[in-house]
């Protein structure tokens, strides 16, 4: 009996140190030594064929040989769950040295970046700025700037009609009118208004039905044309760099008197004569003039008093020509390919 004990003792020892290799297989040794039908329990039941000297003594031996299986089996149990939890370490383990995903900053598309130029520009020249409706009534975007119904000039700007009176505004000139009618003739003007305008129009590589704006407007007693073309000049030198020269030509807008259109030399070729400026070493950048007596009438202004001048440039043609740019439809395309370089 003693014998066999001892064998045991070695077998089970065995094939817990080398056979179960995982939980389960381990789970299995101790059903097989110290299961309800185990070697060791049938050992045990054959003890009652012993002699009462020999039960004692065979029954401590039982007991040591299954306190140290058990002890062995709960060792082994420790070893294999810390090594399944290795593992599992090992297979879940993140790599901290892979390098991070870039969080790409968004940045001010190129439009609003040569208008906040335009803006603080003429801010650091006294001027403030003010906003209007996009959709307008006819008499705001025409009637109040000396475009009654019949005038031909309308013409020369086909706007969007919602109905009979009202439409997109076709420029931003009925925020002038808007803000001579608040003054009420009571304080000097000096204004700048940005934003968006309408017409109807081709959408090509120099047209777009929708376009950006400013103009300005400043009134005040004793306002000349030297005013006007001094500060287009300061203007134009602080946003094309200083070299820059202007020219002004005669020409007509229903709302100034005189007027005219204000070229700057080529930003490109400086007055050589290039491709951009087809050869003149001039581009037409902006309309300006002296604001019409009637006009500043319809306004409640006295022309006696007072006078004032008024301009307006296309945003989207400074960009292009401060950025290089060979089609208006970049700044509108949305391609981020572009819009990055900026
Ligand atoms: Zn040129």
């Amino acid at each position: 009996m003693e014998q066999k004990i001892k064998e045991l003792r070695k077998r089970a020892g065995d094939a817990i140190k080398n056979s179960a290799s995982n939980l389960k297989e381990l789970d299995e040794v101790r059903v097989k030594f110290l299961g309800k039908k185990g070697e060791l329990t049938g050992l045990l039941r054959g003890m009652s064929q012993l002699s009462a000297e020999e039960r004692p003594k065979i029954g401590k031996i039982v007991n040591e040989a299954r306190a140290e299986i058990e002890q062995l089996i709960a060792e082994k149990n420790s070893q294999l769950k810390a090594a399944e939890l290795q593992k599992k370490l090992a297979s879940e383990k993140i790599d901290v040295t892979l390098p991070g995903r870039k969080v790409h900053d968004g940045h001010l598309h190129p439009l609003t970046l040569t208008l906040n130029r335009v803006k603080e520009i003429f801010m650091s020249m006294g001027y403030s700025v003010e906003e209007g409706p996009e959709v307008e009534t006819d008499y705001y975007n025409f009637e109040a700037l000396n475009l009654p119904k019949d005038h031909p000039a309308r013409d020369m700007q086909d706007s969007f009609y919602i109905t009979e009176e009202i439409l997109l505004r076709t420029q931003t000139s009925p925020v002038q009118a808007r803000t001579m009618e608040r003054h009420k003739n009571s304080e000097p003007i000096r204004i700048i208004a940005p934003g968006r305008v309408y017409r109807r129009d081709d959408y090509d590589a120099s047209h777009s039905p929708m376009f950006t704006q400013v103009e300005g407007l400043v009134i005040d007693k004793g306002i000349s044309f030297a005013d006007l073309k001094g500060t287009l000049e300061d203007f134009s030198k602080k946003i094309f760099g200083e070299k820059t020269k202007i020219r002004l030509r005669p020409s007509f807008f229903p709302f100034t008197e005189p007027s005219a259109e204000v070229d700057v030399s080529c930003v490109m070729c400086h007055g050589e004569g290039c491709k951009v400026c087809q050869g003149t070493g001039w581009l037409e950048i902006l309309g300006a003039g002296m604001v019409h007596p009637d006009v500043l009438k319809m306004s409640g202004y006295d022309p006696e008093k007072v006078s004032g001048f008024a301009f307006g440039m296309g945003i989207e043609r400074i960009a292009m020509l401060s950025y290089g740019l060979d089609d208006m439809r970049l700044l509108y395309d949305n391609d981020v390919r572009f819009l990055k370089q900026f």
